[in-house]
């Protein structure tokens, strides 16, 4: 079983919409097959604070109920409001992994849809997902803007800070030498991907940490879904020839 306890702060003018929101929110988990319990109320010493308590089945569950929750109205709505969260019994197993895959891939498709090469990322820490982003660099006019890095800058706003230490990235593509360098910044503990990139990969094509005098290493976790993440490139680059 995991758990999750702890406080969402509301801020004033958000209040109103959060109310109508959550009502929403609320029917919608506790119908989810994995939820065990799922409670949100607020503070009688302050309306602006809401009580969040929760149990699911187990990860996997509640990694399921993260990305649907994470990508509704609710999860829209609420993305940036400060939270304090503690989460007890979360294995990070296999089943979890392949779930934040899925959300990847998902941002991946948004990628394709839009013209650009299908790579997606979500940041994820205590089961919570951080940021996410997709590759956008021909839209965006911006050679950074790597799902990666859209990840990272998402979750450092969100949190305040530019340092992620825990965090776990999962990404569908093996990352390159700039997002890797990112990823060293921003401190991230484990990175997850799908397929390899033989070309511009350099995590495990071409390890570029090895000579590099930085103290922080992150874990790698290779392959996760790694067949339909690397499907998902080639029928892109088939499409486009
Ligand atoms: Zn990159």
């Amino acid at each position: 079983m995991v758990t999750l306890e702890g406080t969402m702060s509301v801020p004033q003018d958000q209040l109103e919409a959060t109310q109508v929101a959550l009502v929403v929110h609320i029917a919608l988990t506790q119908a989810e097959p994995g939820c065990l319990s799922f409670e949100v109320w607020p503070s009688a010493e302050n309306p602006l604070i809401f009580h969040v308590k929760e149990a699911f089945i187990d990860g996997e569950a509640f990694a399921d109920h993260q990305a649907r929750a994470g990508a509704s109205p609710w999860g829209q709505l609420t993305q940036g409001f400060a939270r304090e969260y503690q989460t007890s019994g979360l294995d990070l197993s296999a089943s979890a992994d392949e779930t934040f895959m899925h959300q990847s891939l998902q941002l991946a498709d948004h990628a394709s849809e839009a013209g650009e090469v299908p790579v997606g990322a979500v940041l994820v820490r205590d089961g919570q997902v951080m940021g996410q982003g997709f590759n956008q660099p021909i839209s965006g006019l911006d050679p950074t803007a790597h799902a990666e890095i859209i990840a990272l800058r998402q979750a450092a706003q969100l949190h305040n800070n530019y340092r992620l230490p825990g965090s776990t990235l999962y990404v569908t593509i093996e990352p390159c030498l700039m997002c890797v360098g990112a990823l060293i910044h921003a401190r991230v503990a484990r990175v997850v991907f799908g397929a390899l990139e033989p070309k511009a990969g350099a995590v495990l094509s071409h390890p570029c940490l090895e000579s590099y005098p930085s103290n922080h290493r992150f874990a790698v976790t290779p392959g996760v879904l790694g067949e339909i993440c690397g499907q998902r490139m080639s029928r892109f680059f088939a499409a486009r020839r």
